[in-house]
């Protein structure tokens, strides 16, 4: 066990060429660089498939995976561990494990025995201050992914717990990433969070600012999801809004605009600006993936659409629900799901995201002729080969040679 101080790699670990290989080895596709070159189009016999122009590994899901890839080269001989899954796709977080990553979160290991010889990485959704205190105390050497993005939503939730206002976030409260961001709320004496999943819950928080009534209401049903020693009449008098960056944006502005115009009824338009803050804190690549999906089912008949990633990956979930109000849509964790042209195995659009599932099967999804035309669109942690590979087996279930 070590006490030294630690060390904390923020950028790249100077080995990005050396892993460039294993990464474009482990996560490329030559269908899926074909289908994007061919204007996001691809027909084989009685099949068109139309890609997202936005989908799959975003920005801050390429640099979090590239800088384990770096940390396991940088640091031959270490244990290198993740504190849990890098990002949310389990094919990434099997690869890791076999490049030899060590999982913090498995029930065999014991994050007391860490010491100052260990490498500790940090995920793209960074980890609560509380985490990273311990983690900094222990001395180890700390590759840190969190993305730039969620650092911004930090920012802003640490000036608004600064300056007295209580962070409002929208976001799924047992997500690490809300866990991570409600946590920077406490780090000035006076700050406080209280934490939405949706409109419903919004709702019920808007009608207690402008009545002042339903005080143990809120209490009980924000159990878990507020500041210790929360206390609605104090804490929500003052109150900013931001949110975890993969929900539903149109959600998020609209739950924004909620709190705005109940703020506005309660305190008046005057005071509105002492009261009252929002930021836009959706990433700018899940704003992009939802936009590329709500223009595909803008400008192609679908007769379905397959949306790609984990089943707790929340910005996958969110391209789902957005598909699912428009068209026949089977969310899949990976190509295993696609079973036959008969079966598929999908997270029922609007179950809660765990990776359990619960998981649906549905049979006749595929048409045994005629031609089909598919949408397909991936979550920002779902790489390129498992897309590929879905295109392929589309190809498969739908070829002359199908029986
Ligand atoms: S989804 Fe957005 S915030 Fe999350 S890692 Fe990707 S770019 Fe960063």
């Amino acid at each position: 066990m070590g006490s030294s101080q630690p060390l904390i790699f923020r950028k790249g670990l100077d080995m990005k060429e050396a892993v460039a290989g294993e990464l474009a080895a482990a996560y490329d596709s030559a269908v899926v660089d074909r289908v994007r070159a061919g204007d996001f189009r691809h027909e084989a016999g009685r099949l068109t498939v139309h890609l997202a122009r936005e989908f799959g590994f975003c920005y801050g899901v390429d640099r979090a995976v590239d800088y384990a890839y770096q940390a396991r080269r940088r640091f031959p001989g270490r244990n290198v561990f993740l504190t849990g899954e890098i990002i949310h796709n389990p094919h990434v977080n099997d690869q890791l494990k076999a490049a030899g990553i060590r999982f913090l979160s498995d029930p065999d290991e014991r994050r007391d025995a860490l010491g100052a010889d260990d490498v500790v990485i940090l995920p793209a959704f960074g980890v609560t201050v509380s985490d990273m205190e311990r983690l900094s105390n222990l001395g180890c050497t700390l590759v840190d992914t969190t993305c730039g993005s969620v650092l911004n939503v930090w920012k802003n939730v640490v000036r608004y717990a600064q300056d007295g206002f209580t962070a409002v976030i929208h976001g799924k409260v047992k997500h690490e990433e809300t866990r991570a961001t409600a946590s920077q709320a406490l780090k000035y004496p006076g700050g406080r969070y209280l934490i939405v999943l949706d409109r419903g819950e919004a709702a019920i928080v808007c009608n207690y600012i402008r009545t002042g009534e339903g005080r143990d209401q809120i209490l009980q049903r924000f159990a878990g999801a507020v500041s210790p020693a929360f206390d609605p009449e104090r804490d929500l008098a003052r109150i900013g809004c931001a949110n975890q960056t993969t929900m539903l944006m149109s959600e998020s502005l609209e739950i924004g605009e909620m709190f705005r115009d109940a703020m506005r009824e309660r305190y008046g338009e005057a005071d509105l600006a002492h009261r009252f803050r929002a930021f836009d804190t959706i990433c700018s690549a899940t704003q992009e993936r939802q936009d590329a999906v709500i223009a595909l089912l803008d400008e192609q008949p679908l007769d379905l659409m397959v949306v790609v990633g984990g089943y707790n990956s929340s910005n996958t979930c969110n391209l789902a629900r957005i598909c699912a109000d428009r068209v026949r849509t089977y969310h899949i964790a990976d190509p295993s799901c696609l079973v036959s042209r008969d079966e598929v195995r999908h997270r029922p659009v609007g179950a809660p995201s765990t990776t359990s599932g619960p998981e649906a099967v549905t049979r006749g999804w595929l048409s045994a002729t005629g031609p089909i035309v598919v949408g397909l669109t991936a979550g920002a942690s779902t790489p390129n080969n498992i897309v590929g590979e879905v295109i392929r087996k589309l190809e498969g279930f739908t070829s002359s040679l199908q029986p």
